[in-house]
């Protein structure tokens, strides 16, 4: 790519009186614009000729990065295959075109869709009811919090304030939880990377009159599917708690076991990774809301209508063409991409939990770790390679932690080739660990200063080129 291109502003790019389009003669006679609405210089705007101006933006969207470009194995917020007919049922101007608040006589179609949704999402989670304004799944931790904080006002039961959550929780749960008013009680995994039942026990015999909830994620965020729920759902039921289901990881369970016959009483769902919806950059999401029978009266109004309406219409697509048969292979398949990678890099990296996993696992960085080259480092290496990284520092539980997911729809060929550049990168470590240190060496941009970057980012652009 033309590296003069590249990288800068469309204005850098800017000649005086070049232009990219004219306008015919003017037919109508002057019209004269009042003077007080009138600029007392020119806009700056920049002046280019279309072939500049449809290159640079070409270019420059060819710097993203997203699941249509390469294998994306991100762990946790899991990026999957978005079949292209499911845009297209969400592109249906019928669809796109609708008002909110168009007359409710007009929207019978759209309406019939949520409403199917809702059946289906049922049937697939044993719950009774959802609702679907919650626009991303941390947006239905909260609402669902405040379901279950209804409930126990309901009762008179106001004092109880404590939400369980384990320590290998996505991190939205405790913040959910703090940003409904309850209080975060942490609770403790063991090594096989499940909760530990006696830190539970411990906890629920010194406070269970003030616990509100448990929330839980199964499998967990570790990949790890929690055996012991029954036992959890019946020590937190009988102190009067509800169980929350954090159903971000639903993918491995669909059609193969469901929260509500789990015992679980409220969960949300993260439509935008279970059922296909491309969420780069942070949306758009939606996170619906399930209940069990009696706790529908608890919904509280989080949004207005019903939500990120084109992403219920791309989810429904998604199940529908899958059907019931086909929705169960999904699980299955997560279970043994995940595994297959594992498996075939556990001697070069650091596997902290044995066993089988579910749809995700991690590693705890390179298993030689006299190299010195970190979990960072490894992950700046993939982009040199073309892939987007994995997730990196999550969960919390190990130093090093590295999370693949590759999800179900990847082919053989597509995580054989994978596994060679992981490989291919703890060999550098060992015998060129400057190299991986340093990386990235192919991307526009090279190793940025996280910590600067975050604490105080440059918002601002300066032109080079005509200093
Ligand atoms: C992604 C995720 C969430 C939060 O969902 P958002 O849509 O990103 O708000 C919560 N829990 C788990 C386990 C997740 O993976």
């Amino acid at each position: 790519m033309n590296s003069r291109l590249y990288g800068n502003l469309i204005f850098e790019l800017s000649k005086p009186g070049r232009q990219g389009y004219s306008l015919p003669r003017n037919r109508f006679g002057d019209y004269s614009v009042p003077a007080e609405l009138r600029r007392s210089r020119d806009a700056e705007l920049p002046e280019c000729d279309e072939m500049t101006v449809v290159r640079h933006y070409t270019n420059l969207s060819g710097n993203n990065f997203g699941v249509d470009n390469g294998f994306y194995p991100l762990g946790s917020c899991t990026m999957k295959y978005n079949p292209k007919v499911n845009e297209e049922m969400a592109a249906l101007p019928e669809f796109q075109q609708l008002h909110p608040l168009q007359p409710e006589q007009t929207t019978k179609g759209a309406r019939g869709v949520v409403a199917m949704l809702e059946r289906m999402l049922c049937a697939i989670t044993g719950l009774a009811h959802f609702t679907f304004k919650p626009y991303a799944g941390a947006h239905g931790e909260l609402t669902g919090l405040m379901v279950i904080d209804n409930y126990h006002r309901s009762r008179g039961d106001g004092q109880r304030k404590k939400v369980l959550i384990p320590d290998s929780a996505h991190g939205t749960n405790p913040a959910s939880a703090a940003v409904c008013g309850l209080e975060v009680v942490e609770v403790k995994s063991l090594a096989n990377g499940q909760v530990d039942l006696a830190d539970l026990q411990r906890i629920i015999s010194e406070c269970g009159p003030q616990v509100a909830a448990m929330m839980m994620t199964n499998p967990n965020t570790l990949g790890i599917f929690e055996c012991r729920i029954p036992e959890i759902t019946r020590l937190v039921h009988d102190c009067g708690g509800l169980m929350y289901y954090d159903g971000a990881n639903l993918n491995p369970m669909l059609g193969a076991c469901r929260p509500g016959d789990m015992g679980f009483d409220v969960m949300h769902i993260n439509l935008h990774k279970t059922f296909s919806t491309p969420h780069g950059g942070g949306g758009p999401g939606s996170g619906p809301v399930g209940v069990r029978e009696g706790l529908q009266q608890f919904f509280p109004v989080v949004s207005p209508y019903y939500g990120n309406f084109s992403v219920l219409v791309k989810a429904c697509a998604y199940i529908m063409s899958l059907g019931r048969e086909h929705v169960k292979e999904v699980g299955p398949l997560a279970t043994l991409n995940a595994n297959y990678i594992k498996e075939s890099l556990k001697d070069v990296y650091e596997l902290p939990i044995e066993g089988l996993c579910k749809h995700e696992f991690v590693f705890d960085g390179l298993k030689d770790k006299q190299t010195g080259v970190t979990t960072m480092d490894v992950a700046k290496r993939l982009l040199d390679y073309g892939y987007h990284a994995p997730t990196i520092y999550f969960p919390l539980l190990f130093h090093e932690s590295l999370m693949i997911e590759p999800t179900e729809n990847e082919s053989k060929e597509t995580l054989d080739a994978f596994i060679c550049v992981m490989r291919k990168i703890a060999e550098e470590a060992c015998n060129e660990p400057e190299l991986v240190k340093s990386a990235p060496h192919n991307t526009p941009i090279g190793r940025v200063d996280d910590v600067l970057a975050a604490k105080h980012p440059v918002v601002t652009y300066r032109q080079l080129m005509n200093e």
